[in-house]
């Protein structure tokens, strides 16, 4: 049964989500990935094995479908 780290709601949706991770130093961006989003408070916690398959399939060089840039701001 879905507990939620955060705020203990029960309540989950399934959902496709977009996350930035940073992999050897290298920024991806990964679309489409299956989350159990809470419905409450909306932390979004992955399927597990989930960020493993994330770094493989960066580690294989996989082609990425597409590319874009994005400004970063320093906040401190
Ligand atoms: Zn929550």
């Amino acid at each position: 049964m879905f507990t939620c780290t955060v705020c203990h709601a029960q309540e989950c949706r399934n959902e496709l989500v977009t996350e930035l991770f940073q992999i050897d130093g290298q920024y991806v961006l990964v679309e489409r990935i299956s989350a159990v989003v809470c419905a409450r408070c909306g932390e979004e916690s992955f399927v597990r094995g989930t960020t493993e398959k994330i770094r493989l399939l960066v580690h294989s060089r996989a082609e990425s479908t597409n590319s874009i840039a994005m400004p970063v701001f320093e906040f401190a």
